[in-house]
């Protein structure tokens, strides 16, 4: 998968491309990843990318003219893209998002500044997506965002298919997680952890997921569709919570 940036900061997305598993998914070829100056589709002397905005007001917009030679120079080298536009407006950005982007052969994220970008760039753009509902002075945060989201949904990138299977996967928060020492400044790793057995630590899992989407998330938990196993998860859950107590 391709995935290409335009910004007038194209440094910071060294931030990204320096560690972890980005770094690596694209240094193993699975993930070609460009950060694109703006200003070299610029054709005035100055490399201008932005001007004052028509009807007056405070702060800059940036000018079209830029990211449509862009979009128009990448699409003759790479083929047509898919191309998001990220801005506080756009659909909030989340896990199952992430996921269908990672099906894109060429995916190009455009990085405004200032006031944003002049509106006539929105009819190339596929997808306005915003990362939360809070202003930034700049895309470049949000496109790496996106970027690392979507990355980890391209087969290889995650290794162990199991490692995505994270918060938000099957619309559950995910379980709590420990390590050694099995106590710590009194407090002891739950014992079930440490049995051995399976089959219990698996359902404990569950229910645990199950309790913190609940407590934590109601709105995510409305929105799940109950499967079965869900459901005697459910059952099991209210089991433990009422120490067994049975009806029959
Ligand atoms: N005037 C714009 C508005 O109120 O909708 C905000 C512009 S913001 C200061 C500058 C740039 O930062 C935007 O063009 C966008 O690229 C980026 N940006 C800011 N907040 C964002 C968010 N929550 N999600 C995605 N991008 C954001």
């Amino acid at each position: 998968m391709r995935i290409s940036v335009v910004t007038i900061f194209p440094e910071m997305f060294e931030a990204l491309t320096c560690c972890g598993v980005f770094k690596r998914a694209k240094e193993e070829g699975l993930i070609q990843f460009d950060a694109y100056n703006l200003r070299n589709f610029t054709t005035d002397r100055h490399r201008t990318t932005d001007a004052y905005p028509f009807g007056g007001g405070p702060g800059m917009v940036m000018r079209p003219e830029p990211f449509f030679r862009f979009v128009d120079w990448y699409t003759e080298r790479f083929g047509k893209p898919y191309v998001i536009l990220t801005t506080p407006q756009g659909e909030v950005f989340h896990n199952e998002l992430a996921m269908e982007l990672s099906k894109k052969e060429n995916l190009v994220i455009l990085c405004g500044r200032y006031e944003g970008v002049d509106e006539r760039v929105t009819t190339i753009v596929d997808k306005e997506i915003s990362i939360g509902d809070y202003v930034l002075s700049g895309g470049e945060l949000a496109a790496m965002v996106i970027a690392e989201a979507v990355s980890r949904f391209v087969p290889g990138v995650m290794g162990d298919e199991e490692s995505l299977k994270d918060s938000f996967y099957n619309g559950l928060l995910d379980h709590p997680s420990y390590t050694r020492p099995a106590v710590y400044k009194g407090m002891a790793v739950p014992e079930v952890l440490r049995s051995g057995d399976h089959e219990r630590i698996e359902m404990y899992r569950k229910m645990e997921s199950m309790k913190r989407t609940i407590l934590r998330r109601p709105d995510l938990f409305m929105k799940k569709e109950l499967t079965e196993e869900d459901k005697r998860v459910i059952v099991e859950l209210v089991r433990s919570l009422v120490g067994g107590e049975s009806r029959d």
